[in-house]
């Protein structure tokens, strides 16, 4: 006989779970509050819709904290695997110049989520709309908040993380978890702007400028890529990534220092050594001719080094490599992208098993990991889906 599973929550995981697990085993019911499936997915799908990244996976899985958490779901359901299986049930990628991953183009995020909830319903997989899961009863049935009770042998919770909560993934359920005695962690902010008290100077002239290129270090991790400059500070992939050491370094300090390495394919030896040997007379036009840096990287050294130090060569170069920045706290967490916190990593095996509740699996985003975006945290919640489906469909 089939054994019953119930998935609460229709986000990408649970979509991805319910795609891989085995119907001739499992009975699939998945409970969702709105009244449609995938609403982050959809809003994600407004914006860039990086479904996953085109990276070698061995550079792929550096770009998690912890990275030794989805290791064995990115390896098990690579990048190039979600891509294949997304070709395989209509949905071709291509792979843009930044090596992110789209649909092709003309496919609409309506269209990727709707050829996925086709797979699901040829599975039999069964869907009810309008239910809120509230909590268990002394005997363990799901609660919900229409007074529906299920029982299920399995129980797989995929309630997303903190942020966007118009999205209906508002994380009211941490305190439900935490009063079972399951580790949690309050919500913060991962994958959003950080706040900079910019010279009037600077940001009158840079407000809305890149920086490209770029290595950011925070408590010794480091992140490559750009951001833009705001009015508020700084927004991009290259310190979306550092959101874990920044929010650490926040609560503990009150600020969090960043250092900005503003030519990261060159060593400091030689950036030394460039402007020690530049023909030309000004500094600036060392930055500009020999170093090729932009009017933006010149204007942000001028304004945040003092007069000396800026005309000093060494203590220039020395600045062109990890020029420092204070951040002072992080944008409100209903505007981030993702959040980090929610069900503890100590809390669940490897298999995302809740320790304290045999047979109830957590996936996704109300997990405790947290990766830059631009398809890592689409490709996380569709490799703990397929693991888990693994996992599950070999019982
Ligand atoms: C603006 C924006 C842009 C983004 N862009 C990208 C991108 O380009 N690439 C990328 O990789 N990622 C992107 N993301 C992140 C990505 O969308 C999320 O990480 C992903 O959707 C998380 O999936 P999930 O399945 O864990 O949870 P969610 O997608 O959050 O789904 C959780 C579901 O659970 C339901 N739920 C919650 N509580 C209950 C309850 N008590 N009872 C019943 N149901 C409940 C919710 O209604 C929701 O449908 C973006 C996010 C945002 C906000």
């Amino acid at each position: 006989m089939k054994q019953n599973i119930a998935i609460i929550g229709a986000g990408p995981a649970a979509l991805a779970l319910a795609a891989f697990l085995d119907k001739n085993k499992y009975a699939v019911t998945i409970y969702e509050k709105n009244k449609t499936a995938g609403r982050k997915f959809l809003v994600a799908g407004k914006g860039g819709f990086n479904l996953t990244h085109s990276e070698t996976i061995e550079t792929f899985i550096q770009q998690y904290t912890p990275d030794t958490f989805l290791k064995d779901a990115l390896e098990g359901f690579s990048n190039q695997q979600f891509m294949n299986w997304l070709k395989s049930i209509g949905i071709p990628t291509f792979i843009g110049s930044s090596k992110r991953v789209y649909p092709e183009k003309g496919i609409k995020p309506i269209e990727v989520l709707n050829t996925m909830l086709k797979v699901l319903e040829q599975k039999k997989v069964q869907i009810v709309y309008g239910e809120e899961w509230t909590g268990w009863n002394k005997k363990g049935a799901l609660l919900f908040s229409s007074g529906l009770k299920a029982k299920a042998d399995i129980c797989v919770f995929a309630l997303g993380g903190g942020s966007w909560k118009v999205t209906g993934s508002d994380g009211s359920w941490l305190d439900t978890f935490a009063e079972k005695g399951i580790e949690t962690r309050p919500f913060e902010p991962a994958n959003c702007a950080y706040e900079i008290n910019w010279p009037e100077s600077f940001i009158s002239k840079a407000e809305g400028k890149p920086l490209k290129n770029l290595r950011i270090t925070c408590d010794s991790k480091m992140q490559k890529g750009e951001v833009v400059i705001t009015k508020f500070g700084l927004e991009g992939n290259a310190i979306y990534g550092l959101s874990p050491q920044i929010q650490s370094e926040l609560n503990a300090n009150k600020e969090a220092k960043i250092f900005l390495d503003l030519k990261p394919t060159i060593d400091f030896e030689k950036i030394h050594s460039r402007v020690q040997k530049s023909k030309e007379k000004r500094i600036t036009d060392i930055l500009r001719n020999t170093l090729n840096l932009s009017p933006t990287q010149i204007h942000l050294l001028k304004s945040h080094l003092d007069k000396e130090t800026f005309l000093n060569k060494d203590l220039l170069s020395k600045n062109i490599k990890e020029l420092p920045l204070t951040i002072k706290s992080a944008a409100p967490i209903d505007e981030a992208i993702s959040t980090t916190g929610g069900i503890s990593l100590n809390a669940v095996s490897d298999s995302y098993e809740l320790d304290k509740m045999k047979n109830t699996f957590v996936i996704g985003e109300m997990l405790d990991w947290n990766a830059p975006t631009g398809g890592y945290l689409l490709q996380a919640c569709f490799s703990m889906g397929a693991r888990l489906a693994d996992h599950l469909n070999a019982k």
